[in-house]
């Protein structure tokens, strides 16, 4: 008999709580999932564990998972996964190992599934353009979007069984060095404000992470500050090629609103746009625009949110 399987989300050495929302997701298809979570040290499945709707947890324990490398997690995890079909996130992270696991296993694959109907699935394609809807006849691999799903409560008690994992793997990550930030993940963030080439310099993303600082926001920029300056790293980047956000509100400043853009951050609850050109095509996608100059705007903004916040 084959089964549904959740992949846990794993961040920062800890299990995610967009876990919660993959076993929501999970029902959705039918039956309790079993959740496998990637650790190194299996005290973590606890949190997994806690999730109400889950049939019984697997603490998949190896040192491969202390870094994320895609050959080692899909070699480890594969030899511990039951056969059925898997439910992971859709973050660059899980997308990146569902496609490796599909391949090892000889199934498909449905990246950023937004709806589950039955065996149907719907998912963004060209960029957010169209919406494709799939039916599942076998096994498969999916990635959900964060924030689509509501989360499963947070009063389970299953079992944890933990099993000592390498798979077949020939090489693993040693050491990974991040760029030191405090700062909030723009895809875990329920607001974001992104600033665009139009800020002019990175300098002026100050003016951006003042306002983040105040309302609790992670500040992301478009693939064009990305590539124009070195100050601004790739993970920022909200986009076809960088991540897929899904805030309650989306700010974008001094951004056009190419639709390589758009398609990481359309599905925002609500999107404010400030930018200088009346006929910049974000603003057919804000739900509040304002045509002025960033100059102009964030200070009024600044201080609304300021008096706001008390
Ligand atoms: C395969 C592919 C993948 C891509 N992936 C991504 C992706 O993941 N993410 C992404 O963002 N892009 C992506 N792009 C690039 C995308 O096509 C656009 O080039 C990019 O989004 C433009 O960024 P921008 O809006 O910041 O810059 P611009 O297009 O240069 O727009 C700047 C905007 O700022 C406004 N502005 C200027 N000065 C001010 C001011 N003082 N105050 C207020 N507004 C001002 C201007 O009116 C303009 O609308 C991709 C492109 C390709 C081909």
């Amino acid at each position: 008999m084959t089964e549904t399987i959740v992949i846990a989300e794993i961040a920062k050495g800890a299990v995610h709580p967009t876990t919660a929302e993959l076993v929501t997701a999970a029902h959705a298809l039918g039956g309790q999932p079993v959740v496998v979570v990637p650790c190194s040290d299996p005290s973590i499945a606890d949190a997994a564990a806690g999730i109400a709707g889950v049939s019984r947890v697997i603490a998949a324990k190896s040192n491969v998972f202390e870094h994320y490398d895609a050959a080692g997690w899909a070699s480890a995890l594969d030899a511990v996964t039951p056969a059925g079909t898997i439910v992971a996130a859709a973050t660059s992270q899980s997308k990146d190992l569902a496609a490796r696991l599909a391949a090892r296993r000889g199934i498909s694959v449905v990246q950023d599934v937004v709806k589950i109907d039955g065996n149907n699935l719907t998912s963004p394609i060209y960029s957010g353009k169209a919406m494709q809807t799939v039916s599942l006849s076998g096994d498969a691999i999916l990635t959900v979007r964060p924030n689509v799903f509501a989360a499963s409560s947070g009063d389970g008690g299953s079992d944890v069984a933990v099993v000592d994992t390498t798979g077949d793997m020939a090489t693993a990550v040693q050491e990974f060095m991040a760029r030191a930030t405090e700062r909030l993940d723009v895809a875990e963030a329920n607001i974001v404000i992104s600033g665009g080439r139009g800020m002019g310099s990175p300098d002026n993303f100050v003016h951006l992470e003042a306002i983040a600082d105040t309302i609790g926001a992670a500040v992301g920029a478009s693939r064009a500050a990305v590539d124009t300056w070195d100050d601004i790293p790739h993970a920022m980047q909200v986009g076809q090629t960088g991540k897929m956000v899904n805030p309650n509100l989306y700010i974008a400043v001094g951004i056009s609103g190419a639709i390589q853009h758009l398609a990481g951050m359309r599905s925002s609850k609500y999107i404010v746009a400030i930018n200088k050109d009346a006929d910049a095509p974000i603003f057919q996608h804000a739900d509040y625009g304002i045509v002025a100059t960033w100059e102009e705007a964030l200070p009024v903004l600044q201080s609304a949110f300021a008096s706001m916040m008390g």
